[in-house]
């Protein structure tokens, strides 16, 4: 139950003044709230930069291709003659110099109106030298002395989507902030602003620092957030480790039969990892522990080895994916190792319907089933188990504390096993999952070939699409991947569709397409023909990026390989190299190439090793903040961003352990209001653990 106190924060934006429906649409593309953005939503939503209009020079003073705004007297109005291109002039001074004033397609009735000849104005914009003259072309503000008054000094630019510019969210936010008063204080000692002061401080700056993400605004909102992140974490971690965990001790007799149906033998790491699971798992503590590992380091394997031991000792496990398709993926490659070892094995996902699911339930709460393999729908209602220990969380980014946690409600000291495809930093580590024991499989395979990694302009796109064509005369099977289009899933989708009608009518019905948008059914079939060889070749949006195994694929071409962050490029390119034949990845970029870019691509020519990659991510990152083409913060934060605030996380952690020791139902004074915190960003599954006790 959310406190009353917070409802203004979570009421609709449409209730906001001048939102109605029409404002409301774009908004919540905006915000990425298609069920309806809410105050507290627009509130977080913090600015990119800022615009100073501090700089008040007379005209003389005035340094060319800078904001200014400077008090003008205006003197002539000389529209264009007609049907000319030309702008329309308005003519001004001061005492030290001429400024013209330039408008495009403006209307003579409405300029003689906002510029009354023989008046005083304050005009703010970019002065620009044209044959030696100042000029100002649309100025952004034209006010007399009363609105200068209103003018603010320092205006803030936000993030935009289509329809929504830079006024409607300032107007917006103004008034979301008049509709939310402060709160109680959760932060220790006396902060110098309050939750409140900040938001206001941050939307609303006198200076520039007040909205960049190093001013102290920005840094007390990000505190709070990351302290709000490691108190869930803390929380739930006290929780699970105070519940005693069953041992379970397997006898080996299946982990033996699957290994003896494994065509391969298992690395250093790989065995490594499986002794520390073993050892959790037969411990009387419940188990908690990443499993981190490259793409194709062999995760799969692990995990169902780790299976094994809890059906060797009669209890069940289950494997959930982030995504149907992978969850298939994980079906298809455990079937047959069940099937050899006499496990039985079934898939739930939300496409299991009527009478088939009501038997899998029946056979899952039956006991039936020893390993069920699915997606979320494993943890909705109705699902039950005989007698669950082993939750293993195939990840990769998409899930929280929460889906962890509800898995793990379905038995009784539920031992918890996740797997990251993405090498995770340390700090990242501790700040998603807390203070979880990792293993990684930093070997790779044997037998696995490096992959040929090539940085290529895309206007030499016909002599790639000329030798992929003499890749599938001679058999092979490559992906295509379409670029990502900012901020719309129709738009990723046309330019997929677009390229997949290019390339048939290239290579004709060897070519398949699948894309998210597609109906599960249909992205199956699109991916078995790929998988049969049917198709050779496979165009997808980014959908391919999880887990998807096809050995057969030894080609990747990446389209506008610049706007992918370095782990989704390395995520993709993982998709080929899995077979005998050598691998090859195209990285098509559009020129110029940004520094960072240029980074990003090179590193991944450089390096297969995802740990190092990973490394590398965080520092381009942080690069591109300080080059200002950051790109989109870290999944499952608003406004922290770990490359800058990674010090505040140190004092996070260490502060939620010792609010969690010293209150552990936060039902103290402080406790209370740092249960509002845990509301504002979504820890809030955690204030319901406190609730179940
Ligand atoms: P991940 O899930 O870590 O991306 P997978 O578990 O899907 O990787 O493994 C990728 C491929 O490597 C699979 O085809 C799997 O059968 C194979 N594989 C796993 N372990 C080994 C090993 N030790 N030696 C050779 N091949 C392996
Ligand atoms: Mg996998």
């Amino acid at each position: 139950m959310r406190p009353d106190i917070l409802n203004s924060y979570f009421a609709p934006i449409t209730g906001l003044p001048g939102i109605g429906p029409k404002l409301a649409k774009p908004f919540n593309r905006l915000l990425a709230r298609a069920e309806g953005a809410r105050i507290l939503d627009l509130l977080l939503h913090l600015p990119s930069s800022t615009i100073d209009r501090r700089a008040r020079p007379t005209l003389r003073e005035v340094v060319p291709d800078t904001v200014v705004t400077v008090e003008v007297h205006v003197d002539r109005h000389v529209p264009p003659p007609r049907g000319s291109r030309a702008p329309y002039r308005v003519y001004a001074h001061d005492e030290t110099g001429d400024l013209i004033l330039a408008f495009f397609k403006a209307e003579r009735s409405w300029m003689e109106r906002l510029l009354p000849i023989g008046e005083t104005r304050w005009v703010s914009g970019t002065v620009s030298l044209y044959d030696g003259i100042p000029q100002m072309v649309h100025p952004d503000r034209v006010v007399d002395a009363a609105g200068l008054a209103k003018l603010p000094s320092i205006e803030p630019l936000y993030p935009l989507v289509e329809g929504l510019g830079h006024g409607h969210v300032r107007r917006a936010v103004e008034a979301a902030l008049a509709h939310t008063a402060d709160l109680p204080e959760w932060q220790a000692g006396a902060p110098e602003l309050s939750f409140h002061e900040a938001l206001r401080r941050v939307h609303q700056p006198r200076e520039p620092l007040d909205a960049s993400s190093a001013g102290p605004a920005w840094r007390r909102l990000a505190y709070d957030e990351l302290l709000a992140g490691q108190i869930a974490l803390a929380l739930v971690r006290a929780r699970t480790v105070k519940q005693a965990g069953r041992p379970s001790l397997g006898d080996g007799r299946v982990a033996d039969r699957i290994l003896g149906a494994l065509p391969f033998a298992l690395t250093g790491s790989q065995l490594a990892a499986l002794e520390a699971i073993r050892a959790d798992l037969a411990s009387n503590d419940r188990m908690l522990r990443l499993l981190q590992g490259d793409v194709g380091s062999g995760k799969t394997v692990v995990a169902l080895l780790a299976a094994a031991t809890l059906i060797e000792a009669g209890r069940q496990a289950a494997l959930m994916a982030p995504t149907e398709i992978l969850a298939r993926q994980h079906m298809k490659t455990i079937a047959p190792l069940a099937a050899a070892a006499g496990l039985r094995v079934a898939l739930l996902t939300g496409r299991e319907k009527g009478r088939a699911r009501d038997q899998l339930l029946a056979d899952l709460a039956g006991g039936a089933v020893d390993l069920v393999i699915g997606t979320h729908a494993l943890f909705q209602e109705g699902v039950t188990f005989h007698d669950l220990g082993l939750a293993i969380v195939d990840e990769q980014h998409r899930f929280g504390v929460h889906q962890r946690l509800a898995l793990a409600s379905k038995g009784e000291a539920v031992d918890v096993l996740v797997m990251t495809a993405t090498p995770i930093p340390r700090t990242l580590v501790l700040t998603y999952f807390g203070d979880m024991e990792s293993s990684e499989l930093r070997e790779k395979p044997a037998g696995r070939k490096p992959i040929d990694t090539r940085a290529i302009p895309s206007d030499r796109i016909d002599e790639i699409v000329a030798r992929l064509g003499t890749a599938l005369a001679q058999g092979r099977r490559a992906y295509w991947i379409c670029p990502l289009v900012e901020e719309s899933e129709n738009s990723d989708l046309a330019a997929a569709e677009a390229r997949f009608a290019e390339l048939t009518a290239h290579f004709g019905a060897r070519v398949g397409l699948v894309h998210g948008k597609m109906k599960g059914a249909e992205k199956d079939a699109a991916m078995a023909a790929f998988a049969s060889g049917e198709t050779q070749l496979l165009v997808a949006t980014t959908v391919v990026e999880v887990g998807v195994d096809v050995p057969e694929a030894s080609i990747i071409v990446i389209e506008h390989a610049e706007r992918f962050g370095l782990a989704q490029l390395h995520q993709l390119r993982g998709r080929v190299g899995r077979g005998d034949v050598a691998s090859v990845c195209i990285l098509l970029y559009r020129r110029p190439l940004g520094e960072v870019a240029h980074q990003r691509l090179e590193a991944l020519r450089s390096s297969e090793d995802g740990f190092f990659l990973a490394e590398e991510d965080l520092r381009l990152r942080g690069e591109g903040d300080v080059l200002g083409t950051r790109q989109s913060g870290f999944p499952g934060f608003r406004v922290a961003q770990l490359d800058l605030h990674g010090d505040l996380l140190t004092q996070a952690r260490a502060e939620a352990a010792e609010i969690v020791q010293n209150d552990s139902d936060l039902s103290g004074r402080r406790g209370v209001a740092l249960r509002l915190l845990l509301h504002i960003f979504e820890r809030d599954v955690a204030v319901k653990l406190l609730g179940a006790g």
